[in-house]
């Protein structure tokens, strides 16, 4: 089967993505050959992401994330724009993301499980008031509440948890889909990658540009951008 045949016979889609939907947003991701991880730092951006570093450095992990992790200028790309068609063509019932950026929702995506959190929400630690990204992009140094406790992103860093809310939603959305799209997403990092276990349904698709851990057990493999592929099908909008 091909994927437009795929998409046009289900009627019950998950989309389940990672860094590589927005690359084409010009959004880096992490592991491909011009990702963020190839970049060279005295401190690798994975230390630099998680909790710990936050709390022990906060004002390098703050010149670090204005710098590589506040993307405010990008803008959703023919696969954001897709999703979202599908969903309000009721082909799509969530997108489940490892993104951060919100351009599904900035694409008019309504039902979408962001397993690592958002730039969109800052909160502060003391009082819990919500800043916005635009907020954190135009400061300098550590960012600070009016109440004088530190403004932290509201992003799963490492060594934290995920959001148990969000998770279950996440898990009930892909139990239920007839067809899970797996796209942009290296599938390395946990417990995330893990969620694509909860599939039952028929049909399993994976579009990304590198393999995947995946690859050997898809009803169809497509080797291309996101965008691209998902550009060129079908809204399903009449
Ligand atoms: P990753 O960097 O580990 O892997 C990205 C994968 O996408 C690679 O396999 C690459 O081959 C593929 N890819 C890149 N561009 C593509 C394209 N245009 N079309 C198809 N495939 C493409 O990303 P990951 O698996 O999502 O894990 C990294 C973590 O980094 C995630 O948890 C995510 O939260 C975070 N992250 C988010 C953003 C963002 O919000 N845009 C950006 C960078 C990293």
């Amino acid at each position: 089967m091909t994927l437009e045949e795929i998409v046009t016979k289900s009627s019950g889609m998950v989309f389940f993505g990672g860094a590589g939907v927005s690359t084409e947003s010009g959004i880096p991701d992490f592991r491909s050959e011009d990702g963020l991880y190839r970049q060279k730092y005295d401190v690798s951006p994975e230390v630099m992401l998680s909790a710990s570093y936050f709390y022990a450095h906060p004002e390098e992990f703050f010149r670090f994330y204005r710098e590589k992790m506040l993307p405010l200028h990008a803008k959703p790309n023919a696969a954001h724009k897709k999703l979202a068609d599908w969903e309000r063509a009721g082909k799509l019932l969530a997108v489940v993301t490892q993104n951060i950026d919100g351009l599904h929702q900035a694409a008019g995506s309504k039902t979408v499980y962001e397993l690592h959190g958002s730039v969109h929400r800052n909160y502060c630690t003391k009082c819990r008031v919500f800043y916005s990204a635009e907020e954190i992009a135009s400061g300098t140094g550590v960012p600070r509440c009016r109440c004088g406790g530190t403004i932290k992103p509201d992003v799963v860093l490492y060594g934290e948890p995920l959001d148990a809310a969000t998770v279950e939603g996440a898990v009930r959305a892909i139990e239920r889909a007839d067809t899970l799209i797996v796209a942009g997403t290296s599938l390395t990092v946990y417990p995330a990658a893990g969620f694509i276990d909860y599939f039952r349904g028929d049909r399993l698709v994976l579009i990304n540009r590198d393999a995947t851990p995946l690859d050997g057990k898809c009803t169809l493999v497509v080797r291309g951008k996101v965008g691209e592929v998902l550009g060129e099908l079908p809204s399903f909008l009449s």
